[in-house]
C-alpha cells in the first residue's frame, strides 16, 4: 500500500494528498482514499479504484483543513471491496482518528479477542482498522493519555510490519514497526514556518516539491503539529528490516532508499547478475517496466547490446495486483507486445526482476517463440522466491510459488527458455552494499524477521 499525510494549513491539503497518491499508485490500485482534518471535522472520501477514478475536481474542493491523510490499496490476503478502503476514521475520547497503513499485522487473532473486550460486536475488520480501533482503546481507557500516549500503547501490542500515517484534529503522526519491515520518510514543504509531509517513498514528495528530510526510523513515531516536527522512539528492540522486495522491485526507481535511486540498486542487480551467469546472445532487454534496470545493467557488464524486445502498454495496470488468477492470465496479454521483426531470428537474454508463480515468464517466452526468437535466456535479479511474505507483499501462498516446489532445471522447462539463471541471495544482497543483517529476505530464505505464529503459517505454508 501507498501511504500519505501532511500538516500544511496554508496549503490544499486535499490536492497535495491527491498528487502524492497519484505517485504512489504503483503501490495498490484496489482502492484509494483521502481523510482531512478541519480541526475536529474529519472528512473522508474513499472507494474502489484508481488515484484517479476515485478523486475528481469536486470531490476534492469537499475535503478542506489543514491536516491530510491518505492511502492506497494493495490487496493482500484479504479480501478486495470498498470496507476495506482506508484511511479507517475511528472515533475516541480526544477526537476522531484518520488511519492510514502499509504493512500487515501477525497477531491480528490476539488483537481481535483484546478489542472484543470492549466491542463486543466487532464483526470484520482489517489488520489495519483493528490498529486504529487499539489506539482508541487505549485512549479511551485511561484519561490521564494524550495522543502520542495513546498511540504508543497501542503500538506496542501491535506486530508485524506497520508504516503508519495517522491523522487527528491536532496534528499527524507517521510511525514505523520496529523493524522498520515497510519506508516511510519524511519530507519538507519550501515556506515559512517548515510544513512536514510524510510518505510511502521519496517519489510522493517529488511530486509536490517537497524536499526529501530522511526516513522515519524504524520504532520511531514523529508527531507533527503547528508547532513544527516532534520524535519519540517508542520501542526499545530496533532493528533495521527493510523488505529487500521494496529495493528489487516493488518502489518505483526513482525513489530514493540509502541515499540512492532504485533505479541505481537495481542497475548493481544486473550488472552482478552478468558477472554471476554470462550467456552469449544478440543482445538484452528488460520485461517493462520492473526488468528494465537490471537489463541495462546486465548489457553494461556483459557488453551484449541493449534493444527494446516487448512494448507495454502503459494503461493496462500491474498485471500481479489483479485479484484472481484468470484475470492475471488475461491481463499479462492485454500488457506486454513483441517486437516481431526486432525479435526475428535472433538469440535473446530477457531479464526480469522475480519469478513468483512463473506465469508471466511462460506466457512472455511462449510470445518470444511466436515472434521468432531463436533462442531465449532468462535472467532474474533476485533469488528464487520460495517462502510467502507475511507483511504485506502478496506473493501468495506457498503452493502457489514456482520456486518452492520446482528447482531451477524444472522450472526452466515449464516455461520453456532455452537457460535460466536466478541472482544468488548473495549477491543480491552485495549490491545494496549495506550490512547484510539490515534486510528482510524471507521469501528468498524463510528466516522471518518478526516470528509468525503458528495458525497463521499453516494459512500460507505448505
Ligand atoms: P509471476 O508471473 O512469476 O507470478 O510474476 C512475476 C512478475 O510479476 C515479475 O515481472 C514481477 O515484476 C511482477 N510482479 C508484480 N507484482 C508483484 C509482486 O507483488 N510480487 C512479485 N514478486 N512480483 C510481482
Ligand atoms: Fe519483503 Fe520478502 Fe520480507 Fe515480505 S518476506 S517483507 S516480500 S523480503
Ligand atoms: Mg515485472
Amino acid at each position: 500500500c501507498g501511504v500519505f499525510g501532511i500538516y500544511a494549513p496554508e496549503q490544499d491539503v486535499a490536492r497535495l494528498t491527491y498528487f502524492g497518491l497519484y505517485a504512489l499508485q504503483h503501490r495498490g490500485q484496489e482502492s484509494a482514499g483521502i481523510a482531512t482534518f478541519e480541526s475536529q471535522k474529519v472528512h473522508l472520501h474513499k472507494d474502489m479504484g484508481l488515484v484517479s477514478q476515485v478523486f475528481n475536481e469536486s470531490i476534492l474542493d469537499e475535503l478542506p483543513g489543514n491536516i491530510g491523510v491518505g492511502h492506497t490499496r494493495y490487496s493482500t490476503t484479504g479480501s478486495s471491496h470498498k470496507a476495506n478502503a482506508q484511511p479507517a476514521v475511528v472515533e475516541t475520547r480526544l477526537g476522531k482518528i484518520a488511519l492510514a497503513h502499509n504493512g500487515n499485522l501477525v497477531n491480528t487473532l490476539d488483537l481481535r479477542s483484546q478489542l472484543l473486550e470492549d466491542n463486543h460486536n466487532l464483526v470484520t475488520t482489517t489488520d489495519s482498522e483493528m490498529i486504529a480501533l487499539a489506539i482508541a482503546q487505549e485512549i479511551n481507557k485511561d484519561k490521564n493519555l494524550d495522543w502520542l500516549e495513546g498511540t504508543v500503547r497501542a503500538l506496542k501490542r501491535c506486530k508485524g510490519a506497520f508504516s503508519l500515517v495517522i491523522g487527528t484534529p491536532e496534528g499527524v503522526m507517521g510511525t514505523r514497526d520496529p523493524n522498520g519491515i515497510r519506508p516511510l520518510v519524511i519530507g519538507t514543504l519550501p515556506g515559512n514556518p517548515v510544513r512536514y509531509v510524510l510518505a510511502s517513498e521519496t517519489c510522493g514528495l517529488d511530486i509536490i516539491g517537497a524536499e526529501f528530510l530522511r526516513d522515519v526510523q524504524p520504532g520511531e513515531l514523529v508527531w507533527i503539529t503547528e508547532e513544527g516536527l516532534a520524535s519519540y522512539h517508542w520501542n526499545k528492540q530496533e532493528q533495521r528490516k527493510l523488505c529487500i522486495f521494496e529495493m528489487i522491485y516493488f518502489a518505483r526507481p526513482d525513489s530514493m532508499m540509502h541515499n540512492e535511486t532504485l533505479y541505481s540498486y537495481r542497475l548493481r542487480l544486473g550488472k552482478q547478475l552478468a558477472a554471476e551467469s554470462a550467456v552469449d546472445a544478440d543482445f538484452v532487454f528488460g520485461v517493462p517496466d520492473s526488468g528494465i534496470p537490471a537489463a541495462i545493467g546486465f548489457s553494461e557488464a556483459s557488453g551484449i547490446p541493449y534493444s527494446e524486445g516487448l512494448i507495454k502498454n502503459r494503461y493496462v495496470g500491474r498485471t500481479f495486483i489483479q485479484p484472481t488468477q484468470s484475470m492475471r492470465e488475461s491481463g499479462i496479454r492485454m500488457k506486454l507486445n513483441p517486437l516481431k521483426d526486432v525479435l526475428d531470428g535472433k538469440r535473446v537474454v530477457i531479464v526480469d526482476d522475480s519469478i513468483v508463480r512463473g506465469t508471466t515468464s511462460r506466457k512472455l517466452v511462449k510470445a518470444l517463440r511466436d515472434a521468432g526468437v531463436s533462442e531465449v535466456h532468462m535472467r532474474i535479479s533476485s533469488p528464487p522466491v520460495t517462502h510467502p511474505c507475511f507483511y504485506g507483499i502478496d506473493t501468495d501462498t506457498q503452493d502457489q510459488l514456482i520456486a518452492a516446489t520446482k528447482s531451477v532445471e524444472e522450472i526452466s522447462e515449464q516455461i520453456g527458455v532455452d537457460s535460466l539463471a536466478y541472482l544468488s541471495w548473495e549477491g543480491m544482497l552485495k549490491a545494496t552494499q549495506e550490512d547484510t543483517n539490515t534486510f528482510c529476505s524471507a521469501c528468498f530464505t524463510g528466516d522471518y524477521p518478526v516470528p509468525v505464529p503458528d495458525r497463521l503459517k499453516a494459512s500460507k505454508l505448505m
